[in-house]
């Protein structure tokens, strides 16, 4: 991934610090590359300029890599998984969240995820390394580093967004564990 560990600004399609207002669709297109480096977004031409066309986003939904706690894995690997043993197109998430709060980006933003079904088209998935205790049981394994940067790229979306980007768990939508919490309990303040 060609995302510097700890740098949130480096992440695909986030610049931190921005002045108000700074829209994603404002960013000139080098700022929508993969991770991997080739052009990601739709562009289109205005002015003589390439802008990225975004697509609609409404929430933010949380899950978990269903790893055990402690299990350090990367964005990287996820992919692996979702392209290799799955076949899809590319990893589902759009960002990956390690145990030590480094933040990765996956799926660029101008694309939607794979990650819940029926509402990927317009949402954000972040995904946090882990949310299984020894015996693989759904468990609350987030890092006070994880919960960190969860908030900060949170927060970050929704500035870059200019809007209340909704939050909400995987679980919210589904009859499953994922993300091993209630978002609207743990992040009850940021909702
Ligand atoms: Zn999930």
């Amino acid at each position: 991934m060609n995302v510097v560990p700890g740098s949130f600004a480096k992440c695909v399609g986030i610049k931190l610090g921005w002045e108000p207002g700074y829209r994603l669709i404002e960013m000139p297109p080098r700022r929508l590359k993969t991770a991997s480096g080739s052009p990601t977004a739709k562009h289109k031409n205005q002015g003589g300029k390439l802008y990225p066309v975004m697509r609609e986003i409404n929430r933010i939904i949380i899950h978990c890599s269903a790893t055990r706690e402690g299990q350090d894995i990367d964005a990287a690997t996820i992919k692996k998984w979702h392209t290799e043993d799955r076949g899809w197109s590319d990893i589902g998430y759009h960002y990956c969240i390690k145990l030590d709060g480094t933040l990765e980006a996956g799926r660029p933003l101008d694309r939607a995820g794979a990650h819940v079904k029926g509402h990927n088209s317009d949402s954000i998935g972040i995904c946090y390394i882990g949310g299984c205790d020894e015996d693989m049981n759904p468990k609350d394994t987030m890092t006070p580093a994880q919960e960190h940067a969860m908030r900060e790229l949170i927060f970050s979306l929704r500035m870059v967004w200019d809007k209340e980007l909704t939050l909400h768990g995987h679980n919210e939508y589904a009859s499953k564990a994922c993300p091993s919490f209630k978002v609207s309990e743990k992040f009850a303040d940021i909702l």
